[in-house]
């Protein structure tokens, strides 16, 4: 078992005095073994915190992360990093509400300072008939037990006095406010989640890509890598945005589609935002950093692609988003943008499941949405993998839905990844 150490004001001051020579290693560097019990493909958040609760909650140890890159290259290190629970549908608002309430006491399980941020998410409305469908949406979420609080024009200008409120084209009318949503520092919650999966023996393995799965009598007994053979009793899939290239591998075909979505970090400006807000009549979403860049990002880029990069015109869209409900932002410089490849599922929901081929399981289909979902994904795909059914809170993240017919389609815009 690696030595992490505990991290606490005593240890920091100790290694203070000291000079700061004996932090221990956060995360050891194994070489492969041959075998595990089961091997986890994609070292993202979602791979990482399937590894931690499977070794937590479940007590399976003997457990690797096979990452083709390294911990935080993909998506769990690219996003604009907000949490939330404001789904409606039956399917999702308890699962997201799980998730929500795992980050509400992660620092403490993980002994780890994730920069859990709740201060709050308004989704602006800019009409009479989308103030009515959040008033709908808040309903079904404080039924289901999480927070939400539907505001009038003046409670949202109390609240964030700079917004645009007389656009003549976009007013603003509203907008529904969950408190409890808000920002996590992304690529520390990769940190900590690893550093917690390997003090419980996990094997995180970097730069060991997965180019094939180990097939016997059509049940998938373990992984081809660039550092040789693994075999595992259970194989979890958790690739994001290359789940459908890499369970190709495997002869399985997905309901998914790849494409990119871009994010944007401008100069660091005083503190302006108080929280997460959302355009309504668009798509734009802009948080402050603890640094004061602002953070912000819109659609995808609505052509399918496994680039993580983005292209202007997506950038122009998201940034006349911006201009509509907040102008001051045209005045500040960008710093950065990137891009990510997202998993697009047709109905917009995940897929938590096993797959037709044994032995082989499947964690995908997140869409732009998977950060907020880290903790709960994890979970969720820990107690597949253990015991071989779904937590009830994933029970509806089936691949077959799309045959079936059950669809879990939050937006309403049917089968069409794009959109979602
Ligand atoms: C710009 C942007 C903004 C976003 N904003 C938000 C947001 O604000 N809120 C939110 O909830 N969600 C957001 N998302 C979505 C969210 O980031 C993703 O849904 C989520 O991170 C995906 O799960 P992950 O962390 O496991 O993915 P990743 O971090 O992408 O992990 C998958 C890993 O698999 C590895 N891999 C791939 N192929 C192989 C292979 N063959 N062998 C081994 N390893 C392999 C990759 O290298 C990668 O590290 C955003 C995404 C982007 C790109």
């Amino acid at each position: 078992m690696a030595k992490t150490g505990r991290y606490s004001a005593l240890a920091l001051i100790r290694q203070a005095l000291t000079g700061n020579r004996d932090w221990p290693r956060v995360w050891r560097d194994p070489e492969p073994k041959p075998a595990y019990e089961v091997v986890i493909v994609g070292a993202g958040g979602h791979g990482l915190a399937t590894a931690y609760y499977l070794a937590r909650e479940f007590g399976i140890t003997d457990v690797a992360v096979l990452e083709k890159g390294w911990i935080g290259s993909g998506n769990v290190g690219r996003n604009t990093t907000i949490a939330r629970s404001n789904y409606m549908l039956p399917g999702n608002e308890a699962f997201y509400e799980f998730s929500m309430k795992l980050w509400e006491g992660l620092e403490q399980d993980l002994n780890y300072n994730a920069m859990v941020s709740q201060r709050g998410i308004l989704n602006l409305c800019h009409s009479d008939p989308q103030r009515d469908a959040y008033a709908r949406r808040g309903n079904a979420m404080r039924l289901h037990g999480a927070d939400a609080e539907l505001l009038d024009r003046e409670g949202v200008r109390r609240l964030c006095p700079f917004l645009n409120f007389d656009d003549a084209r976009f007013p603003i009318t509203g907008g529904l406010l969950q408190r409890r949503g808000g920002t996590v520092r992304h690529d520390a919650v990769a940190w900590g989640y690893a550093r917690g999966a390997d003090s419980r023996g996990v094997d995180i393995l970097q730069n060991c890509e997965v180019t094939g799965f180990l097939m016997e009598d059509g049940r998938c007994v373990g992984v081809e890598t660039g550092r040789g053979r693994i075999r595992a009793k259970k194989v979890g899939v958790a690739v994001a945005g290359s789940s459908s290239r890499v369970m190709a591998k495997a002869g399985l075909r997905l309901p998914i589609e790849s494409h990119v979505l871009q994010a944007f970090v401008s100069e660091g400006l005083k503190p302006v935002i108080p929280g997460v807000i959302t355009f309504g009549a668009g798509h734009f979403y802009v948080s402050q950093s603890d640094k004061g860049g602002l953070v912000f990002g819109g659609d995808i880029d609505g052509y399918n692609s496994y680039a993580q990069r983005g292209n202007l015109p997506t950038v122009e869209d998201v940034c006349e988003g911006g201009m509509a409900i907040l102008p001051m932002i045209g005045r500040a410089r960008l710093l950065r943008s990137w891009g990510g490849i997202m998993d697009m599922s047709m109905d917009g929901s995940p897929i938590i499941d096993r797959t037709p081929v044994e032995g082989l399981y499947l964690n995908a289909g997140w869409c732009y949405g998977g950060f907020k979902a880290t903790p709960a994904s994890g979970y969720c795909f820990a107690h597949l993998l253990a015991r071989d059914e779904p937590q009830e809170t994933a029970a509806a993240y089936r691949l077959d839905r799309f045959r079936s017919g059950r669809v879990i389609d939050e937006k309403g815009v049917g089968a069409q990844p794009n959109l979602h």
